[in-house]
């Protein structure tokens, strides 16, 4: 499936995204948080994680920044339920309150992994931050303390997401649509 084959129809702006970033990045920092630890679950989140960080930064926190690279398998584009450690923080945890950002809360196996993984370790607390929630996907209970957007049930790529790694480089989101669909045809 070449790429080219395909156009994106924006569903978030640039400039939608960069306002709940900074919402987000407003609330969070209105919490009292103790050494606060923001944790990136690789691949898809580190668009939203750099400019959730810079937003954290204009919101005068300081928090200390990580990445876990998970891999939730995945056939075709529906999770099947094993999640593995890819990539491991290298921060100890222990009495931290810690951000878990992340792309997409789908199924909620990812995250809850990693929360549950996060709490094991002796983190104070484990937030999850997500850009996108599609809550009518849901197999396990999660929900996440901060949302940028409800998603509707559709795939979505764009500002870090994927499909066979392409389509992350773009700086919206938005759903992709065969070239030849004429009557979508949004052209970018
Ligand atoms: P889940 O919540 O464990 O089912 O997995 C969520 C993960 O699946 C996200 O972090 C993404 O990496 C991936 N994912 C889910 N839906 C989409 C989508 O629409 N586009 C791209 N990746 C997705
Ligand atoms: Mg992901």
């Amino acid at each position: 499936m070449p790429h080219t084959a395909h156009i994106v129809q924006p569903l978030f702006t640039a400039e939608q995204i960069a306002q709940r970033v900074d919402i987000l990045a407003a609330a969070i920092a209105g919490k009292e948080l103790n050494n606060p630890l923001v944790i990136s679950v690789l691949k898809g989140s580190f668009m939203f994680a750099a400019d959730l960080l810079r937003a954290m930064h204009r919101n005068r926190m300081t928090p200390q920044a990580e990445f876990i690279h998970l891999s939730s398998y995945r056939s075709g584009t529906k999770s099947t339920g094993t999640v593995d450690i890819l990539r491991d923080i290298d921060s100890p945890v222990k009495d931290r309150d810690v951000i878990l950002v992340d792309d997409i809360l789908e199924s909620g196996r990812t995250l809850a992994f990693a929360r549950d993984l996060i709490l094991a370790r002796g983190a104070r607390s484990a937030d999850v931050c997500v850009l996108l929630d599609k809550p009518g996907k849901r197999e396990v209970q999660l929900e996440a303390t901060h949302v940028g957007f409800t998603c509707p049930d559709l795939f979505v790529v764009g500002y870090g997401m994927d499909v066979g790694h392409h389509w992350r480089q773009l700086p919206f989101i938005g759903v992709l649509k065969k070239r030849d669909d004429e009557a979508q045809l949004d052209m970018l």
